[in-house]
């Protein structure tokens, strides 16, 4: 068995808030005294979020074996990753935002989410070095990356030219994005029976690139992977201009880290 690095310990939270951001995203904001000195320095971070399984039970606490957390009774706990959306140390809270794409327990959790349920937290991972001088952006991805999308045009500076690309599932995922002096935001509608990305992988192909500009996309992981070639093999980017992340991968449960 392969021996790995325990990840960062998991804080006990309970959810205190819960919020419709847009019709398929919940924020949810989480909290408890195990928040204590749980600061996230760089937008586009990631946390990972244990919550209770199957759905409405009490939350048990897996152990790690080397290789992985597994439940007393040998199952996989449920573990899912999210963006750190906001984290304020001194009120003991966690924002995260959920996308409710229809399946899988994240997304049902969210949908029942009340005020008192518990989960647990682990992180935050790495996120997004921005560099300030850059002459421009380009931030794409697809429903599940405007969480981060969000605090990227936050943390961007403020007279950069950024162009924003956001593949929706459905034209009711369009939710209101941060004001960026600089920014112009596409939203591209996945057409119906379309593999998720590939409105993203077409509306990516079609933005012209300054030289310099650095890019940074985060979705599904096939659609990425077409998104990565299509950068650094006909478009030749420089590789350390560009952050291509998989979010999630179609089919498959649990996320899909593999930038
Ligand atoms: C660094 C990082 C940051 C992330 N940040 C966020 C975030 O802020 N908000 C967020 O919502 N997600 C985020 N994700 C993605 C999230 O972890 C996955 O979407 C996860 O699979 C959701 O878990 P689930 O239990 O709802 O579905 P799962 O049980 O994992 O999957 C069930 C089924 O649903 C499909 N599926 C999963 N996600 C989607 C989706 N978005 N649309 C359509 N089908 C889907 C799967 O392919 C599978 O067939 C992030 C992932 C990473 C790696």
């Amino acid at each position: 068995m392969r021996v790995r690095r325990e990840p960062p310990r998991f804080r006990h939270v309970k959810l205190r808030r819960v919020q419709r951001v847009g019709p398929r995203l919940v924020r949810v904001t989480l909290s408890g005294p195990d928040l204590e000195s749980f600061t996230v320095d760089q937008p586009a971070a990631s946390v990972r979020l244990l919550l209770p399984s199957p759905p409405g039970r009490e939350l048990v606490m897996p152990t790690w074996n080397g290789n992985e957390f597994l439940m007393a009774d040998g199952r996989r706990p449920t573990i899912r990753t999210f963006t750190p959306r906001r984290a304020d140390a001194e009120a003991l809270e966690l924002d995260v935002e959920i996308v409710t794409h229809g399946e899988g327990s994240a997304s049902a959790w969210a949908e029942a989410a009340e005020p008192g349920h518990p989960a647990a937290i682990s992180g935050p991972g790495r996120g997004y070095t921005i560099d300030p001088e850059a002459p421009a952006f380009l931030l794409a991805g697809d429903e599940t990356a405007i969480p981060a999308i969000s605090q990227l045009l936050e943390a961007l500076p403020t007279d950069t030219p950024v162009q924003v690309r956001i593949e929706v599932a459905h034209p009711e995922g369009r939710v209101p994005m941060p004001d960026h002096r600089g920014a112009t935001v596409e939203w591209c509608d996945l057409r119906p029976g379309a593999s998720p990305g590939d409105a993203l992988v077409a509306a990516v192909g079609a933005t012209d690139l300054a030289p310099g500009t650095r890019v940074w996309v985060a979705g599904e992981a096939a659609a990425v992977q077409r998104i990565r070639r299509h950068l650094f093999g006909d478009r030749r980017l420089v590789r350390s201009q560009a952050t291509v992340r998989g979010y999630w991968k179609h089919g498959r449960s649990g996320d899909s880290e593999d930038a």
